[in-house]
C-alpha cells in the first residue's frame, strides 16, 4: 500500500512512523509513507500556505491550490469519480472533525485499498472545495477537536498498516481483537485452542495476563492457569461481554449475541446485583463503584 501525507509540519511525522509495526511494514516494503510539505507547492516568496475566510470571521484557512497542485503533482491519483465508485482501489482523505468518524470497519475497508492520501488541515480548516472537488471522504478520529489533522493522520497509518495482511506475526490477532466483527470461518480458523476465545465479534477485547502468577499480591485470575480451554474461553468472553456493558454498553446494541453471551449477561448482572447487596449490608449505603466490581470478577468462572 501507498500512504502520502500532505501537511505544512512534515517534520511531526518523525517518530510516530517509525516504531514497531508501522516501521517494519516500512521496512519490508508492505507499505510506502510518503509525506509531502506543501509549503513547497506555494509560489510566493513567504511560502504562504493559509489566508483570511471569506465572509469575515476568526482565524485563517488553508487554501486550496497547494493542496491541489501537491496531488496533482503525483500523476498517478485516480479522478475523483473512479474513487468514489464502487470497487476503487484509492481513497484522498481530509482529515477533519465533520467527518465520518473513524472505527475498525472503517479502518479495515481503506486497508484494502492499494493507495490512500491523507490531507492534513490545520487553523479553523481548510478551504471547502478541497472536500467538494478533491478529496472523496472526510474522516474524523473522535467527537473532539484537534489544533490540526497531522495526529489523525498518524491515526489511520497505525490502525490501517496493522490490518494490511503480513503487518502483525500471528494475522489472525488482528481479527480477534476489540470492535473486529466476527469474519466467516474465523472459529475454524483459530481452531479449538484457548485462541479461539479471542474472536471479540465486534465486542471489546477479554483482559490479558502474563508473568508473574502473583505480582505483589495481585493475582492472575486461577482459571486462566488450569489448562482447561472451555473454561477459559467461557471466563474471556464473560470477561469481555462485562467489560463491554461497563465501558460501551452501545456495542452490545450493534453485534449478535449468541444464547450463551445473553446467559453470560445475564450471570454479570445478577453477579452485579449480588455484589452491590453485599456492600450496602456490610457497610451501610456505600456504592459499589464499576472498578470494584471488575476487580472482584477475576478470579469467578
Ligand atoms: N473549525 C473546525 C476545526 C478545525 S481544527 C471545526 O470546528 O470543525 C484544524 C484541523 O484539524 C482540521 O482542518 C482537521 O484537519 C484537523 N482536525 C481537527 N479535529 C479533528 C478530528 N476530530 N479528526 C480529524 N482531524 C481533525
Amino acid at each position: 500500500m501507498e500512504i502520502d501525507i500532505l501537511t505544512i509540519f512534515p517534520d511531526f511525522f518523525r517518530g510516530p512512523l517509525d516504531y514497531g509495526i508501522v516501521r517494519r511494514a516500512r521496512e519490508t516494503g508492505l507499505v510506502e509513507i510518503s509525506v509531502h510539505d506543501l509549503r513547497a507547492f506555494t509560489k510566493d516568496k513567504h511560502r504562504t500556505v493559509d489566508d483570511r475566510p471569506f465572509g469575515g470571521g476568526e482565524g485563517m484557512v488553508l487554501k486550496p491550490e497547494p493542496i491541489f497542485e501537491c496531488l496533482e503533482s503525483f500523476g498517478d491519483v485516480e479522478p475523483r469519480e473512479a474513487r468514489l465508485s464502487a470497487g476503487a482501489s484509492q481513497s484522498v482523505i481530509l482529515l477533519s472533525a465533520q467527518g465520518r468518524r473513524l472505527d475498525q470497519t472503517l479502518a479495515a475497508e481503506l486497508s484494502a485499498l492499494d493507495r490512500i492520501v491523507l490531507i492534513c488541515g490545520r487553523y479553523e480548516g481548510v478551504d471547502e472545495r478541497i472536500s467538494e472537488y478533491l478529496a472523496d471522504r472526510e474522516i474524523s478520529i473522535g467527537d473532539y477537536v484537534l489544533s490540526g489533522g497531522e495526529l489523525g493522520a498518524a491515526v489511520i497509518v497505525d490502525t490501517v498498516t496493522r490490518l494490511i495482511p503480513g503487518a502483525v506475526g500471528n494475522e489472525n490477532s488482528t481479527r480477534q481483537e476489540s470492535f473486529t466483527e466476527a469474519l466467516a470461518g474465523l472459529a475454524e480458523l483459530a481452531g479449538n485452542g484457548p485462541s479461539s476465545t479471542c474472536i471479540s465479534g465486534g465486542l471489546l477485547d477479554y483482559p490479558h495476563y502474563t508473568r508473574p502468577a502473583d505480582f505483589r499480591g495481585m493475582a492472575v485470575p486461577e482459571v486462566l492457569m488450569n489448562g482447561n480451554h472451555d473454561q477459559i474461553r467461557n471466563w474471556r468472553r464473560k470477561t469481555a461481554l462485562a467489560k463491554t456493558l461497563r465501558n460501551r454498553p452501545d456495542l452490545l446494541e450493534r453485534v449478535a449475541l449468541t444464547a450463551e453471551d445473553e446467559e453470560l449477561l445475564n450471570q454479570i448482572k445478577l453477579d452485579r446485583i449480588k455484589l452491590a447487596q453485599a456492600s450496602t449490608d456490610g457497610n451501610g449505603a456505600s456504592p459499589v463503584s464499576t472498578e470494584d466490581l471488575s476487580k472482584r470478577d477475576h478470579g469467578k468462572n
